[in-house]
């Protein structure tokens, strides 16, 4: 179960900053409070990235179908691109 950025994110980067596995990735322009995205196929679902939100930015993926949509972005942006920088 991987983890998903969605909507309420402040986009301070504090989650991409903890990732032990180094899949949250800010979107561009990096330099502008960039929307950031998590791959879903390397999260390894540590958790992390929740403690350290300051609002509750990550969630597993199919906690609320609410989500649903930030999954499937989150999803796309490293199977249609543009991924990692
Ligand atoms: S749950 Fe862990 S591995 Fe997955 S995005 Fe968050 S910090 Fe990274």
């Amino acid at each position: 179960m991987t983890h998903v950025i969605f909507d309420l994110c402040i986009r301070d980067g504090a989650c991409a900053e903890v990732c032990p596995v180094e899949c949250i990735v800010p979107g561009q322009p990096e330099e502008e409070w960039p929307w950031y995205y998590i791959d879903p196929d390397t999260c390894i679902d540590c958790g992390a990235c929740v403690l350290s939100a300051r609002w509750t930015l990550s969630v597993p993926k199919d906690l609320e179908p609410q989500y649903f949509a930030s999954t499937e972005i989150n999803a796309r942006y490293f199977s249609e691109g543009p991924g990692y920088p």
